[in-house]
């Protein structure tokens, strides 16, 4: 029988505020163990919480950008549940009146535009953290760091429209995309700032219900996340093709080995005792705040590829590589500003920077050329001034040493010859030397050309115009005979 994969994906952000969702404390990733922690988010009896503004505007961001509604009301809820890194014994979440719903996530897929429907976008607190300290303090006991506790999330729920690992790597690439270019998480998954549970189950084509689900969590990549959903896909169908049936639990992806392991039986909405949160109130939006957001919003992703590659002639490709990373459009953009040609720029940088970037492992930000010194040496090559190939060398040489083209071409001598003057005795001794060679070509050999390209470049430390060179030799060599 052939089976086809129904997936769903929940998504928690971390986001970017200064302070938790219900308290004055510093939410920053990091800090010393519990030292960012108050009577409120340890829930200490009597504390009370305030709704950060920010963490709201936060929420409505998301929502607005992919297409979704903010509800005029939504309410915070209680989700009961024990565990040591939760001191108050329940998350204040959002349940059945959630900020925001439906919405979806786009992209392209071998062609084609996809769509991923939302079901719902919600606001809750993080929950703190365990940790096992085995090298520092070898008790073998269970810490508990409260820091990250309330520090605000924002749970982004899919449809199980999703059939494939690679799907759902393309919806967490583009959902990822779009936190960064709305600024609003830094979309960190080794950090936890942002984190993917996978809903998996399968069915036999054309069967209309679903096959019983299980939750896979852990995955710290997007990369890692395609796997587990991978794995667990094929660990359903072998199950089912033994004559098993599946089981309703959450498993937990192990990275190293490759595989997942059952974690707890899987918990219904039911277990959790949901009741509206108490101490908050009901959380009301203007339509003038979310008009005010939405005037806010940036240029996305999807849009921005277009218009590059529309306003710059560039191919959808390229367009597509160069929106991945917001900064990394940027710096085309204001490269652009400097050196007109974008076809040429996108080029570059889709050739040469992202090499580099990818040799040392650093993001566009940290990189030592910037825009106006790569405009700059674009416009050399342009102009003759330097060759393209020098301008690899000297290129490498910007990256190394931080210097502009101009200072590195002032001090090394690295100047193009288009010169006649200075190119024509160069190629008359490379045809008075190579006379066997000459009379071949002249001949009907007329392969030997490179061979007196080669010399040239050769006898002119590569720093002869390649252009010139050929006409020259042209000129001088006649045609080879038919
Ligand atoms: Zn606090």
């Amino acid at each position: 029988m052939k089976y086809e994969p129904v997936i769903g994906l929940e998504v928690h952000a971390q986001l970017l505020t200064n302070s938790k969702i219900f308290c004055g404390c510093n939410a920053a990733y990091g800090g010393g163990h519990n030292t960012q922690t108050c009577p409120a988010c340890l829930g200490l009896p009597g504390a009370l919480p305030v709704l950060n503004r920010r963490a709201v505007e936060f929420a409505m961001k998301m929502i607005l950008a992919v297409g979704g509604r903010v509800n005029p009301e939504s309410i915070f809820a209680r989700k009961n549940y024990f565990y040591p890194d939760l001191p108050k014994g329940y998350q204040v979440s959002q349940f059945d009146k959630p900020i925001g719903e439906e919405g979806a996530i786009t992209f392209r897929e071998d062609g084609a535009d996809r769509s991923i429907g939302l079901i719902r976008i919600h606001l809750e607190e993080d929950a703190g953290k365990s940790f096992h300290p085995e090298t520092v303090h070898e008790d073998h006991n269970t810490w508990v760091d409260m820091n990250r506790c309330g520090v605000p999330l924002l749970e982004i729920v899919s449809k199980p429209d999703i059939r494939s690992p690679k799907q759902a790597g393309l919806y967490l690439t583009r959902l990822r995309q779009t936190l960064e270019y709305l600024n609003i998480c830094t979309g960190n998954m080794e950090e936890g700032a942002l984190r993917c549970d996978a809903n998996v189950s399968i069915r036999p084509v054309g069967q209309e219900k679903f096959g019983t689900r299980t939750e896979v969590k852990n995955m710290n990549s997007i990369r890692g996340a395609e796997r587990a959903i991978a794995y667990e896909i094929e660990r359903q169908t072998k199950l089912l093709e033994s004559g098993g049936q599946v089981q309703q639990q959450t498993l937990l992806w192990d990275e190293k080995a490759q595989s997942a392991h059952p974690m707890r039986s899987k918990e219904e909405s039911s277990d959790y005792r949901y009741f509206p949160e108490p101490d908050l109130l009901p959380l009301r939006i203007s339509t003038a705040w979310v008009e005010d957001v939405r005037k806010s919003l940036p240029e996305l992703p999807a849009a921005r590829a277009s218009r590059l590659a529309s306003q710059y002639g560039i191919p959808d490709y390229d367009a597509t590589v160069l929106t991945d990373d917001r900064a990394l459009a940027d710096y085309f953009e204001e490269t652009v500003a400097h050196f007109k040609d974008g076809k040429k720029t996108s080029n570059w940088i889709m050739t040469e920077v992202l090499r580099v970037l990818k040799d040392n492992l650093i993001s566009i930000q940290d990189f030592a050329v910037r825009p106006d010194a790569l405009g700059e040496m674009l416009a050399m090559v342009e102009a003759g001034t330097i060759s393209g190939k020098m301008a690899k060398e000297i290129f490498e040489q910007m990256v190394a040493t931080g210097k502009s083209a101009k200072e590195i071409v002032a001090t090394s001598g690295l100047t193009q010859i288009s010169g006649d003057d200075a190119l024509i005795p160069i190629i008359d001794a490379v045809i008075a030397e190579n006379a066997g060679q000459v009379a071949m070509y002249r001949g009907g050999k007329a392969a030997l050309f490179g061979f007196f390209v080669g010399e040239t470049m050769k006898r002119s430390q590569g720093r002869a115009n390649p252009k010139r060179v050929n006409e020259l030799l042209r000129e001088r060599l006649g045609e080879p005979a038919a």
